[in-house]
């Protein structure tokens, strides 16, 4: 028997003015399961999510695709269907939770509202909550203000509002970034299971593959507003099947690496819309590249082990 995707995003297209910000992005993520939607800075994830939850900026245009929640059709629901879901089924948390809490709100309250019920109705729910997240002594901390709390503890309480209402899909963005690395590693753990025991199927987006290696199931690459390569998260990392997953792995720190050794780095830039040309947007960053590279856009193509690459050359990576 399968079971229904969640979240189905195809083929979503997005501009601003006459640039291609996204560009054909589509990616689904099953219940329980957690996609990490990983690339640099620039290259179209933290827009998508936005897209995904229709939170987009006023100068940001669909230009094309769809998604579907549930397998229902969100893409032209009215803005006030809309507001009924967020928070309900589908959540979103940031990376600054500090700043994404009310200075003026107790963390109750903050949950209650999630929930959109008066925390006397909900107390609770709401102690019960908390300790899933992992605070300890809720009974004391559910009456306290955010600047009361740690960064990882605020985290905590961000995804305890993001998954009171247990809904189908959590878009989660760069939620560990501010964080220090013990705790990070902490929250993603406590990411991993809530979204296990609710079958709460998680976009993660993130640039570290450190963080995808630690949570997701599965990969989408992203470049300069396009897929590059998707696939499990097991076989991207045993054998990435495009230039930027393999220079992107590259690039992470190992214990096995020798003292002050220097980390790959990804030379050049990720190419702004303006400067989109009609061949692959990597083809300057990348030592495959050659013509065909430069004059065509490389399709994704499957590669017959579960996954898809955008890459001409993909056969020749070793
Ligand atoms: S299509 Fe060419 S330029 Fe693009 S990633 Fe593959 S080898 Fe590199």
């Amino acid at each position: 028997m399968t079971t229904e995707p969640a979240l189905i995003v195809e083929n979503l297209s997005l501009a601003l003015g006459r640039a291609n910000l996204v560009d054909g992005v589509g990616f689904s993520v099953a219940p329980g399961e957690v996609l990490a939607l990983v690339g640099e800075s620039g290259c179209g994830k933290s827009v998508t999510a936005q897209a995904i939850m229709r939170l987009l900026a006023p100068v940001i245009r669909q230009t094309g695709g769809r998604v579907l929640l549930a397998g229902q059709d969100i893409t032209a629901l009215p803005e006030r269907a809309m507001r009924a879901l967020r928070g309900q089924a589908m959540s979103m948390i940031f990376q600054e939770p500090q700043a994404a809490l009310d200075p003026l709100a107790t963390v109750g309250t903050h949950i209650a509202e999630a929930l959109r019920r008066p925390l006397r109705d909900v107390r609770d729910q709401v102690l019960q909550m908390l300790a899933e997240v992992g605070i300890s002594d809720p009974a004391r901390r559910i009456d306290q203000y955010p600047f009361e709390l740690s960064g990882g503890m605020c985290q905590r309480v961000m995804i305890a509002c993001a998954l009171i209402s247990r809904p189908a899909v959590l878009l989660a963005d760069e939620p560990t970034t501010a964080l220090d690395v013990t705790i990070q590693a902490q929250i993603l753990d406590l990411l991993r299971r809530l979204a296990a025991e609710r079958r709460t199927a998680v976009v993660l987006i993130t640039h570290d593959m450190g963080v995808v290696a630690d949570i997701a199931d599965r990969v989408a690459v992203m470049y300069a507003g396009r897929i590059a390569e998707t696939g499990p998260t097991a076989q991207i990392f045993a054998r990435p099947r495009h230039p930027y997953t393999s220079l992107l792995l590259a690039s992470i720190p190992r214990l096995t690496d020798a003292p002050k050794s220097a980390l790959a780095v990804i030379e050049g830039r990720v190419p702004t819309p303006a400067e989109f040309g009609p061949g692959c947007r990597f083809a300057s960053r990348c030592p495959l590249a050659d013509d065909t590279c430069r004059a065509a856009t490389p399709p994704l193509r499957d590669m017959g082990d579960g996954r898809l690459s955008a890459c001409f050359h993909a056969e020749q990576l070793p």
